[in-house]
């Protein structure tokens, strides 16, 4: 009695480790695809349909004609969630991270396109004009605000801005 018992314990501890290793492998499947194919159309479609609300408040808003180009890379630093970007010809574009992506979607979509749209459109604004620590001024979490942004910190401790000019 107690034998058999025990043998039903040992054989319900196999299947939990063959269902763990079916998990482990899945799993490691799983992010291996993330990680080597564009992200799925269901996230970029977010992407783009976010970044079309931002652009029409800024219609409305400020009646600036604004479209930013976004890239989703996985070449950013760890720490950033997303990069604003303009070369010397003053073009502007956004970078979000993929490495970050799918365990931080919903905060790439409310909080950290609004945060980075805030910036491409200072830099848009200011036409490369270099300031002091413009970075998260007063003037960046007022838009960052009036685009949507729930958590416009002015004190986050990333840089995200990355101004090719001002390296001249
Ligand atoms: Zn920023």
């Amino acid at each position: 009695m107690l034998d058999r018992l025990i043998s039903k314990i040992q054989n319900f501890s196999l299947v939990v480790v063959f269902l763990a290793l079916v998990y482990l492998v899945y799993s490691y499947y799983d992010t291996q695809q993330f990680k080597n194919n564009p992200i799925p159309s269901s996230m970029q479609e977010q992407i783009d349909q976010k970044a079309k609300e931002i652009e029409v408040i800024i219609q409305k808003v400020y009646n600036i004609d604004f479209q930013v180009p976004i890239y989703v890379s996985d070449k950013l630093p760890k720490q950033a969630f997303g990069i604003t970007f303009m070369n010397k010809q003053n073009k502007i574009a956004i970078y979000l991270n993929k490495n970050v992506m799918r365990e931080s979607f919903d905060y790439m979509i409310e909080d950290v396109l609004p945060h980075e749209y805030a910036h491409a459109l200072l830099f848009r604004v200011q036409r490369g004009y270099a300031r002091e620590g413009d970075g998260h001024s007063l003037e960046w979490q007022e838009i960052c605000l009036k685009l949507g942004g729930s958590r416009c910190d002015r004190f986050v401790n990333h840089e995200d801005v990355i101004r090719e000019k001002l390296r001249m």
